[in-house]
């Protein structure tokens, strides 16, 4: 029998995501509509109920398949960098928990996210609708995108890729912006790319981030 899911947001989750939220603003987050989105999302619907307090630290937290959420910090910094619009097409490399994803829905995305390990792409399959998110979600390889869906006015990768694929680079649209964290050691570099024309390209090497590797195809769980 599948398990009965009661999602639950008091006030006390409020609180503590106020907090979390005032705690993301002193470390320079600026962005209004990125902190409300913020304050929106209740991310302990995302974790297992006794990691209450995790939920509500400025930390990433294992999700399972050896992945993270990312740290709320992070989520805020590359949304306040992607400039989302309302009504903006989103592709999304890298669903994990689904947590990023329900940010950028706040923010008036469109959004197109995938995942290459299918136990989390099943689990956020289940789980997002249930909290009120619809995305389009996608079981497949990142480093491929998704052409049939593009051009994409925004593209984010919330894992550290050795270098940025060519195809998101095609699949961008011409004035869109893809925020990518680029590097092949465990530290990667947040990398701002605009699409100037269709073969002219702008980046801007931000700050230095931690995430998870960018891995090449599907993986089937296999233990
Ligand atoms: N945005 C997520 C962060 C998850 S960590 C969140 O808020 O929870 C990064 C995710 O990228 C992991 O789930 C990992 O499995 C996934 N990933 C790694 N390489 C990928 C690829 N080539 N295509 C799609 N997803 C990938």
């Amino acid at each position: 029998m599948k398990k009965q899911l009661i999602l639950e947001d008091t006030f006390r989750h409020q609180g503590m995501r106020k907090k979390l939220v005032e705690a993301v603003r002193e470390k320079g987050i600026e962005d209004e509509a990125v902190l409300q989105a913020l304050m929106k999302v209740p991310r302990h619907w995302f974790l297992d109920k006794a990691f209450l307090n995790q939920a509500y630290s400025d930390h990433a937290f294992r999700i399972g398949a050896g992945q993270t959420i990312s740290q709320p910090y992070t989520v805020a910094y590359q949304s306040s960098f992607l400039d989302v619009s309302k009504g903006d097409k989103v592709l999304e490399i890298g669903t994990g928990s689904g947590y990023q994803t329900c940010i950028l829905l706040e923010l008036g995305a469109k959004v197109f996210t995938i995942e290459r390990q299918k136990e989390l792409y099943d689990k956020a399959k289940d789980l997002l609708p249930h909290m009120g998110y619809n995305p389009k979600m996608f079981y497949g390889d990142g480093y491929k995108g998704l052409p049939a869906f593009a051009p994409f006015d925004r593209i984010l990768v919330t894992c550290g890729a050795p270098f940025i694929p060519e195809e998101l680079l095609k699949q961008l649209k011409t004035g869109g912006i893809m925020v990518i964290p680029v590097g092949e050691s465990d530290v990667q570099v947040m990398t701002l790319v605009l699409k100037k024309a269709e073969d002219r390209f702008e980046k801007h090497e931000l700050k230095n981030f931690r995430f998870v590797p960018m891995l090449e195809d599907k993986n089937w769980g296999a233990k």
